[in-house]
């Protein structure tokens, strides 16, 4: 029979064809008589013993291997032996080179496909997976960062944290919850403190509390984003108030709906678009004032420097009317609570702006595809050790050195779009 196995020590001798697999009898090609190390005498023979093992799969289908082997026994002790095969791993029950297929796909295909694809039980993937993740753990260092992004994500069933290289637009780590509890740790263990300069949060407090401690050179600035979404959050308010107070016929000339309309940036807006927002300011005069204290609130950000950008504010708070617009009166005190680390922005060498925002949709929506029976472990381990993504996160310091920097945010979200991930 010709041998397709192709593997050390056994030749195949049959083959059949099981509902799911392909069975391929073997036995092995020479077998020496042991000798027994407690008592160095020979062994005697003592019967057969057959062992199915998973292979890797042939002509796409799974394979198991049923390999024959004589048993010996000394006759002096007792002791029972078996001719040792090098390419098994006994713990899995598989060819040390189907563990080795699993190994380099499990992150990057379903476990239960995976199984499929292989015949090996999905558990068995499973704790190969996590073999491995617990491995990658241990090897797999990437580069502190800088610039570091901290975010929250809804994922596998709980606000999760992800930290991010904002400077090379990497995943750096992901913390299973955003607790002090989950961030002091992580700060604490970072190698590298003093390399990070500047930390892009939202207005969590217990980020700052988390790092402030253990990161010496670090200074946090609020992420641009999550400031200016507060205003629009404050004209949603408004709107809500009054948008019924539009009549028919100029709901007509509103063909997009308001809401579109006043979250927009001006400058998105096309010409038709512009007529109808016209139209809605007429319309509803208090909805006009309440557009304009979005803008100009989104104008601090034009501003060339931090001086300029204070003065914006401050000009923007004075004019406040002392009547109504109360959910811009809450807009004002949360910028005052957080006034240095929003006014930190203009201190930054170049705008720092947590990227990652944009592609949080992204991440999201693969987290929920992913989510289905995969824990928040995988999910992390499938994004953190994605092998294209950390392909794209590895660049040459100075030197010769090549440093990882971490799974690439742009190559993530096109996997999770393709559903290359799953
Ligand atoms: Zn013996």
């Amino acid at each position: 029979m010709l041998d397709l196995l192709n593997l050390p020590g056994i030749k195949p001798v049959d083959m059949y064809k099981e509902s799911k697999a392909l069975i391929i009898v073997a036995v092995p090609e020479t077998v020496e008589v042991p000798v027994c190390g407690d008592c160095n005498i020979p062994m005697h023979k003592h019967g057969t013993r057959k062992n199915k093992f998973s292979d890797t799969p042939l002509y796409m289908e799974p394979v198991r291997l049923e390999i024959q082997r004589p048993r010996f026994r000394c006759e002096s002790c007792g002791k029972m032996a078996m001719p040792e095969l090098s390419f098994l791993d006994d713990k899995r029950r598989a060819t040390k080179r189907l563990v080795d297929v699993i190994r380099q796909q499990c992150l990057s295909m379903t476990f239960r496909a995976l199984a499929e694809q292989t015949g090996v039980a999905v558990n068995t993937v499973k704790n190969i997976a996590h073999d491995l993740i617990d491995e990658l753990a241990q090897t797999v260092r990437y580069e502190t960062p800088v610039i570091m992004g901290i975010d929250e994500v809804n994922l596998a069933g709980g606000y999760r944290c992800v930290i991010t290289n904002l400077a090379t637009n990497n995943v750096f780590d992901m913390l299973e919850h955003r607790t002090q509890e989950h961030l002091k740790p992580f700060f604490r263990e970072l190698p590298d403190k003093d390399k990070v300069e500047w930390v892009c949060t939202d207005m969590w407090r217990p980020f700052k509390r988390s790092f402030a401690q253990y990161l010496p050179n670090a200074k946090l600035v609020i992420d641009k984003f999550h400031v200016v979404k507060m205003a629009s959050e404050a004209l949603e308010e408004e709107r809500k108030k009054y948008q019924s107070q539009l009549s028919k016929e100029q709901r007509i000339y509103v063909k997009k709906s308001i809401r579109w309309l006043t979250l927009k940036r001006p400058e998105n807006l096309t010409p038709t678009e512009q007529k109808a927002l016209q139209v809605v300011r007429q319309a509803i005069p208090e909805l006009a004032v309440a557009y304009d204290f979005k803008e100009s609130f989104f104008g601090i950000y034009d501003e060339p420097d931090k001086q300029k950008a204070q003065n914006a504010f401050e000009a923007w708070e004075n004019t406040l009317p002392m009547q109504g617009l109360q959910s811009f009166r809450r807009l004002a005190k949360t910028v005052h609570n957080h006034h240095d680390d929003i006014f930190a922005y203009w201190d930054a060498p170049f705008p720092i702006i947590n990227a990652y925002t944009e592609g949080l949709n992204g991440l999201i929506k693969m987290s929920n595809r992913l989510g289905r029976g995969y824990s928040y472990h995988i999910i992390r381990a499938k994004t953190l050790y994605s092998k294209e993504a950390r392909k794209v996160g590895t660049g040459i310091r100075a030197g010769r050195e090549k440093v990882e920097y971490g799974p690439h945010i742009p190559t993530l979200l096109k996997q999770a779009e393709s559903g290359d991930l799953d």
